[in-house]
């Protein structure tokens, strides 16, 4: 698992707004090492890490940022699911309990947790307001993203005041500046960087993402990623892996596939056959242009 900055930061705004609320002993955790804006963010407004959490069982938790199984704690069913705040698909969602669930399609769960805050008074305290306004700016891509709403740019501004951010487009500039800095990293790390598993189609799919500034920069491994991604699929024995590499300055994305199911991807992004790899202008966003084309691809067959 690899957590990005809005997990990271829902996590520990959604603990301090339960804790505040009547005294909940939440600790914030997070299900895998921290990415380099992540980083960024947390050194920029002198935050600690939360705590790793590697196994589920006899664990009471609330969910923030995710709620598939697939991409959840390990052991997840031998522990107890408290809560589920998210701004994700629904798929394979059961509970043997009633439970508090706060799903939004807003561009971040971050955005969520604020309206709970401000719809109770409640204070945020300053750096997890900086927090919280760095997962939108982070999942949102400033605010380009197609899944950012209304809801998005007014909790960031009322967010950015808390936090003493005044210029908000050089912090965001530097953010993904620290995000896209690829250096160091192998092609094995940058496919484990965002990874998720989908189940769509009847096809289990790994698909990461990586956001880049400059497509060059990256492509030049295209060949260790489809090497990388091939020995992932004979490891998992799933059917597809997609790598997406998102150039945050073109706005596009470019997707190289692999696996026994890639010619279903082929077709669903219109590659040409026998070809690895598509570029889809304006698509930016795995969970609002990728993911339900994969799966309304499929049921119009
Ligand atoms: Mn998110």
């Amino acid at each position: 698992m690899s957590p990005d900055t809005d997990s990271v930061a829902s996590a520990i705004a959604y603990a301090e707004y339960r804790n505040k609320l009547d005294g909940l002993n939440a600790i914030p955790a997070r299900l895998g090492k921290l990415n380099k804006e992540t980083t960024f963010v947390l050194d920029y407004f002198k935050m600690e890490e939360p705590v790793l959490l590697e196994d589920g069982a006899g664990k009471k938790f609330i969910l923030v940022d995710h709620n598939e199984k697939e991409q959840s704690v390990k052991n997840r069913d031998s522990g107890e699911i408290l809560e589920i705040i998210d701004h994700h698909r629904v798929s394979d969602l059961t509970t043997p309990n009633p439970i508090f669930m706060r799903f939004e399609p807003v561009g971040c769960t971050a955005t969520i947790i604020y309206k709970m805050f401000a719809g109770r008074g409640m204070e945020i305290s300053k750096q997890t307001a900086g927090l919280m306004l760095s997962a939108i700016v982070s999942d949102t891509l400033i605010f380009k993203s197609p899944t950012c709403t209304r809801e998005d740019k007014m909790a960031a501004q009322a967010l950015s005041k808390i936090a003493g951010v005044d210029d908000l487009q050089t912090f965001a500039g530097e953010m993904l500046k620290a995000g896209s800095d690829l250096q160091g990293y192998s092609a094995e790390e940058l496919l484990n960087l965002d990874r998720k598993k989908f189940r769509v189609a009847g096809i289990e799919a790994y698909i990461s993402q990586i956001q880049t500034l400059d497509y060059d920069d990256i492509m030049r491994l295209k060949d260790e990623f489809i090497k990388e991604m091939d020995l992932f699929l004979e490891k998992t024995k799933a059917g597809l892996a997609v790598l997406m590499i998102t150039d945050l300055n073109k706005n596009s994305s470019m997707l190289l596939f692999t696996g026994r199911r890639s010619e279903f991807a082929s077709r669903v992004f219109n590659a040409k056959i026998d070809a690895d790899h598509a570029y889809l202008e304006g698509v930016v966003s795995r969970k609002a242009q990728i993911i339900p084309r994969l799966m309304a691809f499929h049921q119009g067959e």
